[in-house]
């Protein structure tokens, strides 16, 4: 069994004050839950006071990114050694790096493989543009993404999958349940051709895309599904709350 996971990426958003409100108003209800993973991927600055709140409960911290180099003259860049100790997760290969910094697959293959060296757990994005997806090539795409993103990894590492298909991103357009579900599928299929079926059956896969408290269901209940990941709702405290409490829910009855 897959356990689920729901991680909150709050993006370029909130100051010190707000993390810290942020998760003083939800920490505890959260912390109840246990059913599912959950995990808030605060800005860096953030992180250490985020951790201080979280520490003696079972929410995790995640960071939105890190480069792969361990350290030297990266102006403005974070190292993996930098976040041991600190996270347990860290998004790779998010769109938003994709498109806005530059991030091929080669670089992310980097980021993936010096995460796990430092034993923080990927949780590595992919997704397709509306403009790839409507000319029919979403399939060539991710398998794209997935097979460079794991050259020389091993098949023993514990990474979690996102697929977020760049269109559904801060848009309020998600995909459906039964299109996400498809394409999950077709990265797990992904998977076991590069490693083996018994790790890509382990694997959590999430989807991410315009998840709301009023659509989580439709993709929670979808089997292949394992969680999602949640940008613009994890902002709120209720509306985040509600999604990992659903999921609790709706995975439980499964
Ligand atoms: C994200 O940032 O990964 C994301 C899915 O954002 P949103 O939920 O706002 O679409």
């Amino acid at each position: 069994m897959r356990k689920p996971l729901i991680a909150g990426n709050w993006k370029m958003n909130t100051n010190l004050d707000e993390a810290a409100n942020l998760v003083r108003t939800m920490a505890a209800d959260l912390d109840k839950i246990s059913d599912v993973e959950k995990v808030l991927c605060p800005p860096f600055v953030s992180l250490a006071a985020v951790k201080e709140l979280i520490k003696s409960t079972s929410i995790e911290l995640g960071a939105q990114n890190m480069y792969f180099e361990a350290k030297g003259a990266y102006t403005g860049e974070i190292s993996p050694l930098m976040l041991v100790g600190l996270c347990d997760f860290v998004i790779l290969g998010h769109s938003e790096r994709r498109q806005y910094f530059a991030e091929i697959d080669e670089i992310i293959n980097k980021k993936v493989k010096a995460a796990l060296e430092s034993e923080l757990k990927p949780i590595l994005c992919v997704g397709e543009s509306l403009k790839e997806n409507e000319s029919g090539i979403t399939e060539k795409v991710i398998t794209r993404q997935i097979q460079s993103a794991l050259v020389g990894v091993n098949p023993h590492s514990q990474i979690v999958v996102a697929y977020e298909p760049i269109w559904a991103i801060g848009t309020g357009r998600a995909a459906t349940g039964k299109q996400a579900n498809a394409t999950i599928s077709l990265i797990r299929t992904t998977v076991a051709k590069i490693w083996n079926k018994e790790t890509a059956q382990a694997m959590r896969i999430l989807y991410g895309g315009s998840v709301t408290a009023g659509n989580v269901a439709e993709f929670i209940t979808e089997p292949e599904i394992d969680g999602a990941l949640v940008g613009g709702a994890s902002l709120k405290a209720s509306e985040f709350l509600s999604i990992v409490s659903q999921t609790a829910t709706l995975k439980s009855i499964r």
